[in-house]
């Protein structure tokens, strides 16, 4: 072997040496670098579930988004996989149902809410202003359904608080209106209508509150937010510029811990304005159920109310007012579409006699006995009513004088048969009853009346007890 040839394998052998030391330095390097990726990667696991833990409950988006971020982390998912989970987690934390909203520009009491189509407090809110308006449906007079029906089609179609407080006006200036129109001794149904009317103002007043909590709530997302943004960008600056890995550890415990903080933070808040909130909803509903309640009471007041107003005290007939608006009603229908009535006035005979020879207390029971057996004689659509004293009409739809005649002569023959006794005595008492329909001359319902009032006078002449059609 020449020595130039034993040169050049001693020099391939030096640089197979140096290349030899160039890759155990080389492994050596990777080994740290593998080992520094896996303690972060460790560290991550370690820190990152008790996070999760504590804020993936529930089924909110961000609470899913959590568990996609474990699922991630358990399966050892790469950290592009993983960065991509964190986009999401910020994504779906801005979407969350509590998540920031913009507010609107303040314009009245209801300034600032949300719009109705993904607010479910100011739907149950139109749901309650529904139940409200439909109550007073069946309290107020039939002239109010135009307008109230009226309120209920802006009530379907109500985008915002805005809308709503003009349908709250709307009822308010309709319920007012109803007091002013109502004359007769409606003092208590006033009372109790301003009574509804203040409800309604502590029932939105408690809803305004609500909305308020909404926006608190609004306000700690978006703190967390940023301290949650801040943090995963310290992170990731760490890994880059720590000087060591005990430094890089400390670094990512620190900003973990301020995270977690900031989690248990806004954990804290959001369950108390939930508290709250839900307190102040449930409150609002009961203040609803309260609301019915009393309008159900109301519409039973007035409608006793009426019955009263219209009702005779000593027989529960109708009374004279009735009379009047009936025999009104009855005079327009027949002028408008000739529609015919007949009436009727049936007057007892000698009663003076029978209060003189029994007592008062006796004719008053005559006079009871009289509208009860009466009654069950006339068809559901006649009307019997005292006109005063002990005299009684009778107002009969579509019925001619021969309908009136006929049945004038059942009742006189009814009550001819009824037998009273007073001290083993048969107290007995008779009618004089009279007649007419209205005829084509007729203008006035009064001119029915006197013909009437004619014909109980010819009775009487003619010796009582019997019926005159005239
Ligand atoms: P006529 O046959 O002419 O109708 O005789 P009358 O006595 O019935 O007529 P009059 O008009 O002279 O008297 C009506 C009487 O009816 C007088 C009154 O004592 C009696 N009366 C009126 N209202 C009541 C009442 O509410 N209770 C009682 N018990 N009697 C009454
Ligand atoms: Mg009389
Ligand atoms: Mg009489």
């Amino acid at each position: 072997m020449s020595a130039l040839l034993e040169e050049k394998i001693a020099a391939l052998q030096d640089q197979i040496q140096k290349l030899q030391s160039q890759k155990d330095s080389l492994i050596k390097e990777l080994d740290v670098v593998e080992e520094k990726f896996e303690s972060q990667d460790r560290l991550y696991r370690k820190y990152f579930p008790v996070i999760i833990d504590t804020v993936s409950k529930g089924n909110s988006a961000f609470a899913k988004a959590c568990a996609e971020l474990s699922n991630a982390l358990k399966k050892k998912a790469s950290p592009t996989k993983i960065s991509y989970i964190f986009e999401q987690l910020k994504t779906a934390m801005i979407q969350e149902d509590i998540g920031p909203v913009p507010l609107k520009k303040k314009k009245g009491m209801f300034s600032g809410l949300r719009k109705s189509s993904d607010d479910p407090i100011l739907d149950d809110f139109k749901h309650s202003y529904h139940e409200v308006v439909n109550s007073l449906k069946s309290t107020l007079d039939k002239k109010y359904t135009p307008k109230l029906d009226k309120v209920t089609a802006s009530l379907l179609t109500a985008q915002d608080s805005g809308d709503i407080h003009d349908i709250r006006e709307n009822v308010f200036s309709l319920i007012f209106q109803y007091i002013s129109e109502t004359s007769v001794d409606r003092e208590k149904v006033n009372v109790f209508i301003q009574e509804i009317v203040g409800k309604i103002l502590e029932i939105e007043t408690k809803l305004a509150t609500s909305y308020e909590q909404t926006s608190s709530i609004v306000k700690s997302n978006q703190g967390f937010e940023k301290v949650l943004n801040s943090e995963i960008g310290g992170l990731k600056k760490s890994s880059d510029v720590a000087a060591s890995l005990d430094d890089l550890k400390i670094q990512i415990t620190q900003r973990l811990t301020s995270i977690e903080k900031a989690l248990h933070k806004k954990k804290t808040v959001d369950q108390a304005i939930n508290k709250l909130a839900e307190k102040n909803r449930s409150a609002f509903k009961t203040g609803f159920a309260k609301l019915k309640q009393e309008l159900q009471e109301a519409t039973r007041y007035s409608e006793e109310l009426e019955k009263k107003l219209n009702q005779d005290q000593l027989t529960g007939a109708y009374n004279r007012r009735a009379y009047d608006k009936k025999i009104a009603e009855e005079m327009d229908r027949f002028l408008r579409y000739g529609t015919i009535f007949s009436l009727l006035i049936i007057d007892a005979d000698k009663f003076k006699r029978i209060n003189d020879t029994y007592g008062h207390a006796i004719g008053d029971r005559c006079l009871q006995e009289i509208i009860k057996r009466t009654r069950p004689l006339l068809r559901k659509n006649d009307m019997l009513a005292r006109y005063g004293g002990e005299e009684f009409v009778v107002v009969m739809p579509e019925t001619d004088a021969e309908g009136g005649r006929r049945a004038a002569e059942k009742i006189r023959q009814t009550i001819e048969k009824i037998e009273f006794l007073y001290k083993n005595e048969k107290v007995t008492v008779t009618v004089s009853i009279g007649v007419s329909c209205v005829t084509p001359e007729d203008e006035r319902h009064e001119q029915v009346f006197e013909r009437v009032d004619m014909a109980v006078y010819k009775a009487k002449e003619n010796g009582r007890n019997q019926v005159m059609v005239q």
